[in-house]
C-alpha cells in the first residue's frame, strides 16, 4: 500500500506560501509505515485539479489532498472530485445542519457561499471538521478493477491536523489488516551527529522494521522516533520498550529525554535534583543561553507537579569575557547551586572561532572548549545547548552515573 499527497492552491504554485501540509502528512504516513511516492502541487483551476487527482489515483492506493475546500469561488476541490468521479454534487443535510449550527453559535447569518461547503460528490463521505466550517471529503475512485481512496482536507494546518488524527489516520489503519493501533515514542539525544548516532544503532534505523525507528536532527538535537504497530496499546508498548532499551544501551548518556523534553529542560531538572537554581551569564552567545533557560524555567513553573523550582538568574553585561570568572560570579551573585557561562569569542583549534563554556558548582569550576559551527544564529544556539548539556551531564542523578 502506498500513498501520494496533493497540495492545492495558487498561493503554493506562485511561491507565495510554502507547502508544509505535504511534509507534515508524509511524516505522519511514514509513522503508519506507508511510503509516499509523489508530492504534487496544483493551481486553483478545475483542469489542474482533475489532472492531478487523475494521475495520483491511477498510481496510488491512498491520495491525501489539502486546500480548496473553503467557501470562495477559487475553492474548487469539491467540483474537481465530482468531475473526476463523473458524479454530481449533492447537498448533505447533515453537513448543512453542522454548518448552520456553527454560524448560529456565533450569532451570525450563514452566508450563501458557505452553503457550498455542504455539497459532496455523490457516493462520498464527509470528514468532520471540529475547528472550521469546511468538512473534508472521503471518496473512493474505482477504475478498471483498481481502487484508490481520496481524503481531501482543508488547507489551514490548524484544521487539517486534528482531522487527520481524529478521522483519517484511524480510517487508514482500518484499511491495514493485522494492525489495530500504532503507538510512538520519541527519544531525544545530544552530543553526537545524526550519522554518528545512526552508526551506533546497527540495524535499528531500517525500512520495514517493526518497530520502525526514524531519525531527525534539529539544531544539534537528535530525535529518534520509535513507531510500533500492534493489536492493542499493550502490545505496542512492549515492542517500544524493547527497542528503547537497545537504544539506551547503545547511546548511554547521549540520551537526555523523551517526548517534548528539550536539553534545557533536562539541565534544569538536573539542577532541581540537587535542590537549587541555575544562574547563567554569557558573552559569545548573545542571550541564547538565557532565552533557552528562561523558556524551560517557565515550563517548569507551569507544571504544577514540579516541586522544586530551578530558575535562571541572568548576569547582565559583564566586565570580563572569561567564562570561568563569569560562571563563578553568576553562581555567587544569585546564590545559585550552579553557575553556567559562555565566554567571549576567541580563536580555537586551527584558528576556528570558539568559545569557552564554564560550569561552577560546589565541586569547583569546570571549563570546556566549544568550536562554533554553522551560521551565526545556529552557532550560538548550538553553543548554548552544549553549555546546557554540560549541566545535565555533571549535575544530579545523570551526573552521578557519568562519574
Ligand atoms: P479555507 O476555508 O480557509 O478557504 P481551504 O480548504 O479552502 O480553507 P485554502 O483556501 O487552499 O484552504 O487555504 C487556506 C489557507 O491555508 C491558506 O491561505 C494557507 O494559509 C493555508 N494552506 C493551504 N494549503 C497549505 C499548504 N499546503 N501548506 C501550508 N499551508 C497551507
Ligand atoms: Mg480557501
Amino acid at each position: 500500500m502506498h500513498a501520494e499527497v496533493i497540495a492545492i492552491g495558487d498561493e503554493l504554485v506562485t511561491g507565495q506560501r510554502l507547502d508544509t501540509n505535504s511534509r507534515w502528512l508524509s511524516a505522519e504516513l511514514a509513522v503508519l509505515g506507508i511510503p509516499v511516492t509523489f508530492h504534487t502541487t496544483a493551481a486553483d483551476t478545475l483542469e489542474a485539479g482533475v489532472e492531478a487527482f487523475r494521475v495520483a489515483t491511477g498510481r496510488a492506493d491512498i491520495v491525501l489532498a489539502t486546500g480548496g475546500l473553503g467557501p470562495t469561488a477559487d475553492d474548487l476541490t469539491r467540483d474537481v472530485l465530482a468531475a473526476l468521479a463523473g458524479t454530481p454534487l449533492e447537498e448533505s443535510a447533515e453537513a448543512m445542519a453542522a454548518i448552520e449550527a456553527r454560524f448560529q453559535t456565533r450569532k451570525m447569518p450563514c452566508p450563501a457561499s458557505n452553503r457550498r461547503q455542504a455539497l459532496f460528490p455523490r457516493g462520498s463521505t464527509a470528514i468532520p471538521n471540529p475547528d472550521g466550517t469546511a468538512p473534508g471529503i472521503d471518496l473512493v475512485i474505482s477504475d478498471g478493477g483498481r481502487t484508490s481512496r481520496i481524503f481531501a482536507l482543508p488547507g489551514v494546518p490548524a484544521e487539517m491536523r486534528p482531522m487527520w488524527a481524529a478521522s483519517v489516520s484511524p480510517a487508514i489503519l482500518d484499511m491495514m489488516p493485522d494492525v489495530a493501533t500504532i503507538q510512538q515514542r520519541r527519544i531525544k539525544c545530544f552530543g553526537a551527529g545524526e550519522s554518528a548516532i545512526e552508526e551506533m544503532l546497527p540495524d535499528l534505523v531500517q525500512r520495514g522494521r517493526d518497530p520502525l525507528v526514524g531519525i531527525t536532527a534539529h539544531e544539534a538535537t537528535i530525535t529518534l522516533r520509535i513507531a510500533a504497530r500492534g493489536r492493542d496499546k499493550a502490545e505496542c508498548a512492549a515492542k517500544i520498550a524493547a527497542t528503547e532499551a537497545v537504544i539506551r544501551d547503545c547511546l548511554g548518556t547521549l540520551v537526555f529525554g523523551v517526548g517534548d523534553e528539550e536539553l534545557e529542560d533536562a539541565a534544569l531538572a538536573a539542577v532541581a535534583e540537587v535542590g537549587g537554581n541555575l544562574a547563567t551569564a554569557e558573552v559569545g552567545t548573545a542571550g541564547e543561553l538565557a532565552t533557552l533557560t528562561a523558556a524551560a524555567s517557565a515550563r517548569r513553573l507551569a507544571d504544577r507537579r514540579a516541586a522544586a523550582f530551578a530558575g535562571a538568574g541572568v548576569l547582565p553585561a559583564a566586565a570580563t569575557d572569561d567564562a570561568a570568572t563569569l560562571a563563578a560570579d553568576a553562581r555567587l551573585r544569585f546564590g545559585a547551586a550552579c553557575g553556567l557561562a559562555v565566554g567571549g569569542l576567541h580563536d580555537g583549534v586551527e584558528g576556528r572561532p570558539a568559545v569557552t563554556i564554564a560550569l561552577a558548582s560546589p565541586a569547583g569550576v569546570e571549563t570546556v572548549e566549544h568550536v562554533l559551527g554553522g551560521g551565526p544564529a545556529l552557532a550560538r544556539r548550538r553553543a548554548a545547548k552544549a553549555a546546557l548539556d554540560l549541566v545535565r551531564l555533571r549535575v544530579g542523578r545523570a551526573g552521578e552515573v557519568a562519574r
